[in-house]
């Protein structure tokens, strides 16, 4: 019976136009630059009227962390953001925080209050720097116990506050970082502030003793690229896996998926282009300076790309960048998927998390220099860098682990599981020569010893690419791009602040013992290369990570590879391994084990919704569907034997379809059985009996369905197909 919700579904998307937005005008009506009108939802104490220069002084130095903000400041700070707010035409404020669902919360206040019987508009101090969350109602591992369900969010003054437009109202945010009653860490954002501390300390400490005397400050730098895939609301509600854990759970791939690969970088349809622009205009108004735009791999796959900033910030605004995709999306009669793998078959999408340190003297550390001492220098970071995830690697492994991204490492065009560091041919064979004491011979046949050329000169000309190393030099940062594009990135960044903070501590000793030695900075810095190039070499691989020889190569040099969330979290459990988050302070041994907990917790739950649901289309749909043909095959054999016509092709068709469906329906069963049994087991098993035996049941139940998908009538089926999803926007 031919399905006939599919084929409105259809006709619904072809019937779908651009949808035009408000776009930024001025008085006669002309399009505004995006300079004009940047950052306009931003509140900036600059600009404040109210307060006075000393306040604003005095607020730099509490935002710059030099002193801590006392009730008075935080009064006036808290009547000059309220008088903004309102001018604005905002009407509610909210503490935005990160817990650790992976995405945000906020609970909204009317600025609302009464002067006797006259209704005002108010914003105190500690409205303003603390709000009182009940800790209970998001994931805390454990950690605590219910008579303590308080939890708190404190003002995090490092991050703008900015206001929120919707569609009958505005409200002012402010972003918080949230703690439990006894100062633990329940989001992301505490442990990175931690982390950013941290970097800052000793590194400001490694730019003194490489005599850059006048740096104060030192902090990471992120600018992380988000890839979606969009689809058409029509089809997402029609398919119960969608809606219910953001994967096609089945589906058979088309003919023409990505073999052509004529998406990446395509003309943008105008549906889709309609739509990034307003994202656009609504980040640009929240201060997120979005810069890229194009088309990634996959059919239906999209990134977009924000300049870098400051990685708190950048952590923050890529919160908002999911959230204004997922919204917006909807306005266009779209859904924006934001799962590492919505589809099997096609590209999964990640975040590429570009990351580097910068100086407050402007210096990026990990820009190749123009002088030899320059270059010393940033080899010295690469090195040390590098030896952070060789010693690491199984801690910065963990922080990008979710079952989403089980799918993506090491399938499709994503990087393996594997860590491994991409530095290039140019750089590689720089420091090969440092080690073996020769001199580096460039391409051109040129020499260089790194008194004579310039790196940076070099690399313009030696631009390498590689896009299946999970964390590649790139010219001038690393650009870590295992991330899972769902995640938090304030996660991954804070572990592997933590790790990088660890190898620096001691390249500081190097230096001082070498320095105090007599040594020159430079010989100072060539001992720092030395010894961790020497030791972390077989961490570098700069060949094709998606080759199976790789995995043969990387575990010939022992390096790890957790190829599922529940081996990586349980590195979480291993305290020689947690060793490094404790020491820098990024974490508290309470918050390992909450992390521990909460990630366990979470890959158990969206596993058993995935499974239900699976189990749920195969009976209720799949199933049905094939029955239904079957008795229309069986009806046509028995229609031609009796009129003694050929029915070979009926009969093969039904012979097919009767052990396919016989053979799906029983696997089903099966694994509901199997999913009913765990429950007699703790989490630990649990979660590894899911990853090592459920999951490969459910892809083979897959399987089966996208082999009865292909005999069924196209217009019978009941649910989207990828072609219908991928291609007919
Ligand atoms: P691609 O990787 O596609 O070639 P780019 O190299 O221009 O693109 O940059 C990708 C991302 O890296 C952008 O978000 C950019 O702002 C960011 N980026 C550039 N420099 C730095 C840096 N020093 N630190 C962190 N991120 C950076
Ligand atoms: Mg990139």
């Amino acid at each position: 019976m031919a399905n006939l919700l599919r084929q409105q579904t259809k006709l619904t998307v072809y019937g779908r136009k651009p949808r035009k937005c408000t776009v930024p005008v001025n008085d006669q009506g002309k399009f505004l630059k995006i300079s004009q009108y940047y950052g306009e939802n931003v509140y900036n104490y600059h600009l404040s009227k109210s307060l006075s220069l000393e306040d604003k002084d005095a607020l730099k130095q509490v935002i710059d962390g030099k002193k801590a903000i006392d009730k008075t400041l935080a009064t006036k700070v808290a009547n000059s953001v309220l008088e903004w707010a309102i001018s604005k035409g905002a009407t509610h404020f909210c503490h935005w925080f990160q817990p650790l669902t992976g995405s945000t919360a906020e609970k909204h206040d009317a600025f609302l209050n009464f002067d006797n019987d006259r209704a005002i508009e108010t914003l105190s101090a500690s409205q303003l720097m603390q709000g009182e969350p009940d800790a209970s109602s998001f994931p805390h591992g454990g950690s605590r116990a219910t008579f303590e369900a308080r939890g708190y969010t404190t003002w995090d003054l490092t991050s703008p506050l900015f206001i929120q437009e919707s569609a009958n109202g505005k409200t002012l945010v402010i972003p918080t970082a949230f703690v439990s009653y006894h100062g633990d860490a329940l989001d992301t954002k505490t442990p990175l502030l931690r982390s950013d501390l941290k970097i800052n300390e000793v590194m400001t400490k490694f730019c003194h003793l490489v005599g850059m005397k006048e740096v104060k400050k030192v902090y990471t730098t992120c600018g992380a690229e988000q890839e979606y895939f969009l689809i058409d609301k029509a089809f997402y509600f029609s398919r119960q896996d969608l809606v219910m854990t953001g994967r096609a759970l089945m589906g058979s791939l088309t003919s023409r998926n990505q073999q052509l690969e004529d998406h990446y970088f395509g003309m943008i349809e105008d549906r889709v282009l309609a739509f990034m622009q307003e994202v656009e205009i609504e980040l640009y108004k929240m201060g997120i300076p979005a810069k890229t735009r194009h088309n990634e791999v996959a059919p239906g796959q999209f990134e977009l790309a924000p300049i870098f900033k400051d990685a708190n910030v950048a952590a923050d605004n890529n919160q908002i960048v999911m959230t204004v995709l997922r919204n917006v999306a909807l306005k266009h009669d779209f859904v924006c998927l934001l799962h590492e793998k919505p589809f099997a078959g096609v590209n999964g999408s990640g975040k590429h998390l570009n990351w580097s340190m910068s100086t407050d003297t402007g210096v990026n550390l990990l820009e190749p220099g123009h002088n030899p001492h320059e270059n010393y220098r940033f080899l010295a970071v690469v090195a040390t860098v590098t030896e952070a995830v060789y010693r690491h690697a199984d801690i910065i492994r963990m922080g990008i682990a979710s079952h989403g991204n089980d799918h993506r490492l090491g399938a499709n065009e994503a990087p393996p599981s594997i860590m491994s560091v991409f530095l290039g041919s140019t750089l590689t064979s720089i420091l090969d020569s440092m080690i073996s004491g020769g001199k580096y011979v460039a391409s051109s046949k040129t020499v260089l010893d790194l008194g004579a050329r310039q790196l940076a000169d070099l690399f313009k000309d030696n631009t390498d690419r590689n896009r299946t190393s999970p964390f590649a030099f790139t010219g001038n940062k690393f650009e870590f791009r295992a991330c899972g594009s769902s995640a938090s990135i304030g996660y991954p960044l804070s572990i592997l602040n933590s790790a990088i903070v660890d190898i620096f501590e001691e390249t500081n000793k190097i230096l001082e013992d070498e320095l105090s030695k007599g040594k020159s900075q430079d010989d100072a810095l060539a001992a720092v290369i030395l010894k961790w190039y020497g030791n972390a070499q077989r961490v570098v691989f700069n060949g094709d990570g998606y080759s199976q020889e790789w995995v043969k190569e990387a575990e010939k040099r022992g390096l790890g590879n957790m190829r599922t969330t529940p081996e990586a979290i349980s590195v979480l459990k291993d305290s020689k391994k947690t060793n490094v988050l404790l020491k820098t302070g990024v974490f508290k041994e309470s918050e390992i084990s909450t992390r521990h907990n909460v990630m366990l917790e979470r890959y158990i739950k969206c596993r058993e919704i995935e499974l239900r649901t699976l189990s749920g289309m195969v009976l209720k749909q799949i199933v049905p569907v094939a029955v239904d043909y079957k008795a229309q095959l069986a009806e046509s054999v028995k229609k031609q034997k009796e009129l003694g016509a050929d029915a070979s092709l009926e009969l093969e068709l039904l012979k097919d379809l009767a052990t396919l469906s016989k053979t799906v329906y029983e696997q089903t069963v099966n694994l509901t059985g199997s999913l009913d049994a765990l429950h007699k087991h703790d989490e630990e098993t649990i979660a590894k009996k899911i990853a090592s035996e459920l999951m490969p049941q459910s892809f083979k139940i897959a399987e089966l369905c996208n082999k009865i998908e292909e005999i069924i009538p196209d217009e019978n089926w009941p649910l989207p197909k990828f072609y219908d999803m991928l291609f007919i926007r």
